[in-house]
């Protein structure tokens, strides 16, 4: 009998996410999760829901979070779609955009959910690598690809290409051309400006990161009205919860309390940077809210074991490029203490 299932996902191995460990007490820097609790006023919005509110479907385009992010963002209503996560955005887009013969373009290393995307759609994958500065690969500009992905800030690499070189690429691509803005409430400069200019740019943001709410799961597209209706079709009729929607509104009109923590963890992210420049580790300056470090003395995976003993879980990827490094996420000042101890004596037992 022929396979139940469709020969690409067969084939494909299935995307691998950070641990999660169970223990309240571990200290959990491997996923680039906010260490600070997300705004008062989000308890508050969600202790606000009723019955009604459970009992009836969500609105179906989150209208209420819409207007709050035209305004801040100073957009049109209609150039926003949110989603249940900024990932199930990238897979509503690549649903869009992609298949067989119809390929995904992207340089790396960078977010290993794009080549899973791309597989769930049978579609081929063009992967440019990055050279070791990080500017935008000039191959990525000629694929001919129908969607490009440009993670900027870059995971896990952490560095960040000027808005004038994402111009230049959304100017070359033929296709759509993605930006992932993930990690860009910690960047010095985001390309929201390019959708006044371009009309293939789609600007994607998560509140997992800056406003601490990957429980939540919210995520936000902002592009030309005719690229939301497309994505519109495509998406599920109630694709995000009545409390997801009341707290991305709560987070997204608290800037104040958003600022403070994201300064917060710019800072911690400084400290860590110059301690760990101490202690030997190799690492570019970030514009994320983490780091990708490679150790000195020890491997990386010898390092990441010593840490799991110690209920310290970092990132080590198995990946071309990645093995000699760890990622690790900026905690809160004790977290990042606490890590700073654990490898001192890593190394000294060394
Ligand atoms: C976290 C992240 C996203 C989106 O995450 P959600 O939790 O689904 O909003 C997208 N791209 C990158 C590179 C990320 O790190």
């Amino acid at each position: 009998m022929k396979s139940w299932f469709r020969d690409n996902i067969n084939a494909m191995a299935g995307y691998t996410p950070g641990f999660q460990p169970a223990d309240p007490a571990a200290i959990k820097i491997n996923t680039n999760e906010n260490p600070y609790p997300p705004s008062p006023k989000v308890f508050e919005a969600l202790a606000q829901l009723g019955s009604l509110d459970l009992r009836r479907y969500p609105p179906i385009m989150a209208d209420g979070f819409r207007q709050a992010a035209a305004k801040l963002h100073g957009v049109k209503p209609d150039m926003i779609l949110a989603g249940n996560g900024g990932d199930e955005l990238l897979a509503i887009i690549v649903r869009c955009c992609c298949g067989p013969g119809r390929p995904l373009a992207y340089a790396t290393p960078t977010y290993s959910l794009y080549p899973t995307l791309a597989m769930i759609a049978d579609a081929p994958v063009i992967e440019v690598p990055y050279g070791d500065d990080y500017a935008i690969p000039p191959k990525l500009k000629t694929t001919g690809a129908p969607l490009t992905f440009l993670c900027n800030p870059n995971a896990p690499s952490t560095t960040f290409v000027p808005v004038a070189s994402v111009a230049e690429l959304a100017q070359a691509v033929g296709g759509l051309l993605l930006v992932d803005e993930a990690y860009v409430d910690f960047a010095p400069d985001n390309s929201l400006r390019l959708l006044q200019d371009f009309d293939n740019v789609i600007i994607l943001r998560s509140m997992s990161k800056g406003y601490s709410l990957a429980g939540m799961r919210f995520g936000y597209v902002l592009a030309s009205e005719a690229i939301i209706e497309t994505m519109t079709k495509v998406k599920d009729s109630y694709n995000v919860n009545i409390a997801a929607q009341a707290a991305a509104v709560a987070a997204l009109t608290d800037q104040a309390y958003f600022r403070r923590n994201v300064e917060n963890i710019v800072s911690e992210r400084a400290r860590l940077t110059g301690e760990l420049r101490r202690l030997g580790f190799a690492l570019a300056d970030s514009h994320t809210n983490f780091l990708l470090v490679r150790p000195p003395k020890l491997s990386a995976r010898e390092i990441f074991e010593g840490l799991c003993r110690k209920n310290i879980y970092v990132r080590y990827f198995n990946a071309s490029g990645l093995t000699d490094k760890l990622r690790i996420s900026i905690g809160s000042p004790q977290d990042n203490n606490a890590l700073l101890a654990a490898l001192r004596t890593l190394l000294a037992q060394e």
